[in-house]
């Protein structure tokens, strides 16, 4: 609903951002089950990372048919993909054709930011403000601030000072940017950069990339949308999002991981190597990574295979992209012509590893040894503070005027990834320590939402006012999630999965790497047993049940 500003408004529930999760969550709380219910998005528009997220490339890299909505059969015949990995705005264009199909913008308040959000112990109820002067009073508070949606913008000396043009890949300007006879320097090289490059070095006099990390990157192999494929895909959509077939792969659909998964992981400890291998096997982006997850290649075995998609002339430059982290632990790059992009005259590689930038100038940057480059654009192309930061971001408090930073300052707490003990009724949508990045997205996203909806439906036919994990149950899931992810080789690169991008962040491995199977029956199985590991109650008995 669309709520006044400057005066203080009472709903059953509060949900930030307007991405695959704030649209799914709202559509269920008013739709299904019959809630009042208020959207609060800072943009101007829905789409979220698709609505932010426009430069040059941007593209899904995982197949635009897994890469939608499920929940309604009519939305999945009604909307038909033109490319195999669709672009950002035909994936905008969907998600404003879904809001529209269930009427959702009406109850959006866009270009409102929620600056503050605040637990009242004794009424149970959450304080949300906005950056627009609206107070909100709601019982159930959830949270579709995605995952990837901070910018992590490295704080370089005279970062200010730069007087040409200035972009950042995460959020780019709506109107697009022609670079044409312009002097372009672009910082990094991760997955928006490894997209962004051959397409704005087609366009400018000359493109300077500053590299600190070289990337394995996979030809995305991207064209028209077969038609008889889309017709098969149709025609069985309900199995196409369930179990593997012949066009399409596992670790998309809902079965990705093994079913005797969840058994192993429950025996002890020592099995989670096993499992750990079988899980990483099955499951996201690490799906091609499986030979050396869980054993070191030597470093001739890196160098060929990176040589191998280095179709890079220049043997120095071909040398400056080859990658010395362990394949296969960092997210999985796509790319078109990115290689073949250095074989330019108009393109020139820096390594920013050895000699880093010193700092931002008036015309372009420094680096260390002294080196000067002068620009009229620069781009800074240097990831997000991922998982944490958006929530952070939300500035909860919550039982006792606890901070969520506090609650978190040696990483997350979660159960299940969805809640945090002493966040009552407060939901994360692909929280950290769920598959959220390592699983498809929008099912992931449908799975949480539902569930959200199972617990919410629960708590108002028995009359509870408030739910919230117990303490040891955060212990015991980030023991598993940490175990999982330990008997694997991914947390021993520096990635956005631990944290380790942002200086000062506590690192820990933020992903439920058991696969999306395995963690539905252990969301499905807490709700099966009375939402085990939760602390239920009405006013007074969970009062009770917290201070014992
Ligand atoms: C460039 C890029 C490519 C990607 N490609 C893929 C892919 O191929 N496959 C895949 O599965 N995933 C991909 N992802 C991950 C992608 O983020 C998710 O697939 C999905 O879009 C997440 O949806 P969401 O609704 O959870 O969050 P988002 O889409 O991130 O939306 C969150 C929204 O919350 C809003 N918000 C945040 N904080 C506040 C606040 N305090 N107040 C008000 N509003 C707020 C933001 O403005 C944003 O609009 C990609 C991500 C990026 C950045």
């Amino acid at each position: 609903m669309t709520i006044n500003a400057n005066t203080v408004s009472h709903v059953d529930a509060v949900v930030v951002g307007a991405g695959f999760a704030g649209l799914y969550m709202l559509h269920t709380l008013r739709d299904k089950l019959d809630l009042e219910a208020a959207v609060f998005e800072a943009a101007d528009d829905v789409g979220g990372t698709w609505y932010w997220n426009r430069y040059p490339g941007a593209r899904c890299d995982i197949s635009s048919y897994h890469y939608s909505f499920s929940f309604s059969e009519e939305i999945q015949q009604e909307w038909s993909w033109s490319e195999k990995y669709a672009a950002q705005p035909e994936i905008l264009a969907y998600l404003g054709f879904v809001a529209d199909r269930l009427n959702l913008r009406q109850d959006i308040n866009f270009e409102t930011r929620v600056i503050s959000s605040d637990y009242d112990e004794a009424s149970q109820r959450w304080t949300i403000k906005t950056n627009k002067g609206h107070t909100v009073i709601c019982k159930y508070y959830i949270s579709g601030v995605g995952t990837l949606s901070y910018a992590a913008n490295p704080e370089f000396e005279g970062k200010d000072s730069f007087k040409g043009e200035v972009y950042s890949t995460s959020s780019w300007p709506h109107h697009g940017v022609d670079f044409t006879g312009k002097t372009v320097g672009i910082v990094g090289t991760g997955a928006s950069a490894i997209q962004a490059i051959p397409l704005i070095a087609q366009e400018a006099k000359h493109l300077t990339v500053f590299q600190r990390t070289p990337n394995y990157a996979t030809p995305l192999q991207n064209g028209p949308m077969d038609e008889q494929e889309a017709h098969a895909i149709k025609a069985n959509y309900g199995e196409f999002r369930e179990k593997p077939g012949p066009l399409w792969p596992e670790y998309l659909s809902r079965k990705c991981g093994s079913p005797f998964l969840r058994k192993v992981l429950k025996r002890s400890k020592n099995t989670w190597k096993a499992a750990g291998k079988k899980a990483v096997f099955h499951c996201g982006w690490a799906v091609m990574a499986t030979s050396f997850l869980t054993k070191r290649p030597t470093k001739s075995q890196q160098s060929s295979f990176a040589r191998r998609y280095a179709r890079v002339k220049d043997p120095r430059t071909a040398d400056l992209l080859c990658p010395d982290y362990l394949y296969g632990t960092k997210r999985q790059p796509c790319e078109t012509n990115y290689f073949e992009t250095y074989n330019r005259d108009n393109v020139s590689l820096v390594d920013i590893k050895s000699n880093p930038i010193r700092r931002i100038t008036e015309r372009g940057l420094e680096l260390d040894n002294g080196d000067g480059y002068v620009f009229d654009c620069l781009i800074y192309s240097t990831g997000f503070d991922a998982f944490t930061g958006p929530l952070f971001n939300l500035n909860l408090k919550g039982r006792k005027g606890v901070s969520l930073r506090e609650h978190w300052s040696e990483g997350p707490r979660t159960n299940l990834g969805i809640m945090s003990h002493g966040f009552p009724n407060f939901f994360m949508i692909t929280g950290p320590q769920s598959p959220s990045v390592l699983f498809n997205m929008p099912l992931g996203i449908e799975q949480h939402v539902e569930w959200i909806a199972d617990v919410i439906r629960y708590m108002e036919d028995n009359g509870l006012e408030s739910i919230e994990p117990e303490k040891a149950k955060e212990d015991d899931w980030r023991e598993m999630v940490e175990g999982i992810a330990n008997s694997t080789l991914m947390p021993k690169t520096n990635t956005w999965y631990t944290g380790s991008n942002i200086p000062g962040k506590p690192r820990s491995f933020m992903v439920y790497l058991g696969g999306g199977a395995a963690y539905k029956q252990e969301c499905d199985e807490a709700a099966r047993n009375g939402y085990d590991g939760f602390i239920l109650g009405s006013a007074d008995v969970q009062r009770e049940a917290v201070a014992s």
